[in-house]
């Protein structure tokens, strides 16, 4: 895996665009997203280009729970906020945009408005029967 040269994200890593950086290491970048949900909100993105979750550098996948955790304790004290909510798009119908993998840190105050995703429910038996189906692909 590599840089692709029309990624967004890729030519952020290469200096192409300029980002607002919070923290590099040799494998990842952390920068304020450009059109925040809350003022803070900061996207993490692996150095190779890679779609989504599902083809993340598998080696790399440790070292970015710890990038985010650092990432996270300090947007958190410069911002004051209350939580912060962790959200990864992964593909077009989940709402991604940038297709190179990307973990947001949405910092959260409480009270600030933003409300979560309205719950669905299951019918009877349905639950159990998606259980079973998903078990069968692990
Ligand atoms: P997603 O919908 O998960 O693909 O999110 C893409 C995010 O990237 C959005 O929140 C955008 O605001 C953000 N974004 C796009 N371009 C830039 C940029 N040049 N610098 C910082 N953030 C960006
Ligand atoms: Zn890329």
């Amino acid at each position: 895996m590599s840089l692709e040269k029309d990624c967004i994200f890729c030519k952020i890593i290469r200096g192409e665009i300029p980002c607002n950086k919070i923290l590099e290491d040799k494998e990842f970048l952390a920068f304020l997203d450009i059109k925040p949900i809350n003022k803070g909100h900061t996207l993490i993105i692996p150095k190779v280009h890679c779609k989504n979750l599902l083809d993340f550098p598998k080696a790399e996948e440790t070292d970015f729970i710890e990038f985010t955790k650092k990432v996270a304790t300090a947007i958190v004290k410069a911002t004051g906020a209350d939580g912060f909510n962790l959200g990864m798009n992964n593909g077009k119908a989940a709402g991604q945009v940038v297709h190179h993998a990307h973990l947001h840190i949405i910092p959260r105050f409480d009270h600030d408005g933003l409300v979560s995703w309205p719950h669905k429910e299951y019918s009877e038996g349905e639950m159990q029967e998606l259980q079973k189906k998903i078990l069968g692909f692990l």
